[in-house]
Formats: structure tokens, sequence, C-alpha cells
């Protein structure tokens, strides 16, 4: 339950919701760090490290085609950094 106004992702289709619910697998689309929704898009080799994932702000659903978020929505929850001119 979000009541500050968090939009809910995986509330346009069942596809969604059940790929970030992923109980018998590892979801490639999380929501992360100030509610931005990710896809993972590749791996990268990490020398002496697990491979790493790069991760892409997802911007429509890609079962439905739903707007999920909007570019200035990510970057506002991302502090702004391209803006932030502090
Ligand atoms: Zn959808």
């Amino acid at each position: 339950m979000s009541a500050d106004g968090d939009k809910e992702f995986g509330s346009c289709c069942t596809e969604l919701k059940e790929t970030m619910s992923g109980v018998d697998f590892e979801p490639l689309i999380t929501v992360g760090d100030g509610g931005i929704l990710y896809m993972s898009v590749g791996l990268i080799e990490m020398d002496d490290e697990e491979p790493g994932m790069i991760d892409h702000p997802l911007f429509f659903c890609p079962f439905c085609g739903t707007r999920l978020q909007t570019v200035e929505e990510v970057r506002a929850k991302s502090g702004g950094d391209d803006e932030d001119a502090t």
C-alpha cells in the first residue's frame, strides 16, 4: 500500500505483474531505488567479479504498451542529476 502517490507497476496487465513477482524465476524487470522501474538489458563482465546487470529505465510496458513512467518522473526520482547543479 503506497499512499504517497506512487503508481503501482504491474497494474496494467497480468503479464507484467507476474513477471515482476517472479516466483519461479529471477525477474529482469524490477523496481529499483526511488521507485523507478528498471529492465535489465544485458550482462557486463567484470574482472574477478560476478557478471553485472545493465539496467535501463522502462518507460512502456513490454507486454501491453501502457506508459509506466515518463522521462521526467525517472529523472526526478533518480535525483535529477542531469540538471542538478548543486
Ligand atoms: Zn502491461
